[in-house]
């Protein structure tokens, strides 16, 4: 193990993309191999978001540099620093910025990065659980806070949550049940059902409720939703929105297109509200941060959470696109 030290080595996953697909090895390398950045971070923990899943299994050209370490998340100690936020010892939390796209990420354990785009650590949370939050806890979070300034409040009635299951849907049924939400959890694996329950969702429905062919409006069932999954599920969302409701778009696990018709906009007021947390503003971050550590339930936190090692990576990666991981996955980067 070794934790802020100065070795010469460290190591780390990396990726060469190749017209055959990626290429994925566990390497010792040299920091020199690191890129531009004024802090540089002993890694202790990372995680497997969707979007790194793309990234290792060549799904989707998430990785614009090659060889590359991917990682859009990260957490640890600051080593050294030449930004006037960052001084040797703190404690840092970084996602995306394009970490793990096109500047070395976090499934190593260095990283060298710029200032700007960290964040510190909140008192009430570890490296580990900032990391079990990660990308999908931070979005979660800026989902609800995006409906609740388009004025959805537990009084307004049911809030669905899609893909329940998966990263964001799990901190997002947890963050909404934790504020007084009545939560209904859409799954395509009902036996996860005690799961979402314990997490805080009401009611449990099939995904293939939200996969039938979409009429222009369907009956009004949801005040909000969190979508996870886009596709023909986002388009039934929205016409089973109920009058003046409002959806967040945050995901494509169902696919990248929007078979919608645009009768749940001009006849019902029904609002889609789009949500990207990789450039999102650093206020933006702060906010959605103080809040998670204010709010977040670290039992259920623990709950939906599994950890790993850098070598288990490719394997993970490959699960969550099947969709087969339940929640969250951290990496223990010095294990
Ligand atoms: P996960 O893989 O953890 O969760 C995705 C979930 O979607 C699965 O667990 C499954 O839930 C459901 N799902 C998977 N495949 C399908 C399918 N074909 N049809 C319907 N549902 C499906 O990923 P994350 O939670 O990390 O990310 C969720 C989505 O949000 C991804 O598309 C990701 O790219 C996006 N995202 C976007 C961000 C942004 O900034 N906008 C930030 C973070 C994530 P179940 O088994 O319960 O049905």
């Amino acid at each position: 193990m070794r934790h802020g030290n100065a070795a010469d080595n460290f190591r780390a996953l990396v990726v060469t993309t190749t017209e055959s697909g990626p290429g994925l090895e566990v390497r010792q390398l040299d920091r020199d191999f690191l890129m531009e950045g004024d802090v540089t971070i002993a890694v202790d923990h990372s995680t497997l978001n969707y979007k790194d899943g793309l990234a290792l299994t060549g799904r989707a050209p998430i990785l614009r540099v090659s060889p590359m370490i991917p990682g859009v998340d990260l957490a640890g100690t600051v080593e050294s620093s030449q930004h006037p936020d960052y001084a040797p010892g703190d404690k840092v939390v970084l996602n995306g910025w394009g970490v793990g796209e096109r500047h070395h990420g976090g499934y190593a354990q260095l990283a060298r990065v710029r200032g700007e785009w960290l964040i510190p650590l909140p008192d009430r949370l570890s490296t580990r659980q900032a990391m079990a939050i990660g990308t999908a806890g931070y979005t979660a979070m800026l989902c609800v806070t995006a409906l609740e300034r388009d004025g959805l409040q537990p009084e307004s009635g049911p809030v669905l949550v899609t893909g329940a299951a998966g990263g964001v849907g799990s901190l997002a049924v947890a963050l909404l049940a934790g504020r007084g939400y009545t939560v209904t959890a859409s799954t395509g694996r009902m036996e996860e059902s005690p799961y979402l329950q314990a997490l805080g969702a009401s009611a449990v429905i099939g995904r293939e409720e939200l996969q039938t062919p979409v009429k222009p409006l369907a009956k009004e069932r949801w005040a909000g939703a969190v979508d996870c999954v886009g596709g023909t599920t986002l388009a039934n969302v929205l016409s089973q929105t109920r009058y003046g409701g409002s959806v967040t778009a945050c995901g494509l696990a169902g696919g990248m297109d929007l078979p919608a018709t645009v009768a749940p906009f001009i006849l019902r007021g029904v609002h889609l509200l789009g949500v990207d947390s990789v450039m999102a503003p650093r206020q933006a971050r702060l906010r959605a941060w103080r809040s998670l550590a204010a709010e977040i339930d670290l039992g259920k936190l623990e709950s939906m959470t599994r950890t790993i090692a850098i070598d288990e990576l490719p394997a993970a990666a490959a699960d969550m696109l099947a969709g087969k991981v339940r929640g969250r996955i951290v990496v223990d980067v010095n294990a």
